[in-house]
């Protein structure tokens, strides 16, 4: 899935749970949980293993959706906040939901092997839920918009 969907998931239980010692383990949790949900994304793993790179069409994705992604988690966590404490446990949240597909990162963009990341990689391939792109884009919204609707209910 998308990293917005999943930030807003993550710092909408951060708002709407007080205590991170079970908001923070089910935003980690709320990664997986969403992987398994129809989505589409852009195809990172099959570039690479087919070009040797990823494209730059998908490139351009990842780049607009992580910076809406980290702008969305920041307002959030701003307006949303009681506390300074609770403005960094939603931050905290907001990084534990992508925190699954940052591991992932250096492998995908920086070329970065080892065979404990390409393990990763192909699990996390493995758990998910592709679909095609009209439906995979619909789930997603519908998910981003649920959670938004949770922080402002
Ligand atoms: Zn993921």
């Amino acid at each position: 899935m998308l990293e917005t969907p999943h930030t807003l998931v993550g710092a909408a239980l951060a708002t709407k749970i007080p205590n991170p010692f079970i908001s923070l383990p089910l935003a980690l949790a709320s990664h997986f949980i969403l992987d398994k949900l129809p989505h589409w994304n852009p195809h990172l793993y099959t570039e690479k293993k087919e070009n040797g790179k990823i494209s730059k069409k998908s490139f351009a994705i990842v780049v607009l959706d992580s910076s809406v992604a980290l702008v969305s988690g920041i307002l959030i966590a701003l307006t949303q906040s009681k506390s300074i404490m609770h403005f960094f446990i939603i931050i905290a949240a907001c990084f534990l939901s992508v925190l699954p597909d940052i591991v992932e990162s250096p492998y995908f963009f920086l070329n970065k092997k080892s065979v404990l990341m390409e393990k990763w990689v192909i699990f996390q391939k493995s758990i998910q839920n592709n679909s095609n792109f009209l439906w995979g884009i619909t789930t997603q919204i519908i998910t981003a918009g649920a959670a938004i609707w949770w922080i402002l209910g």
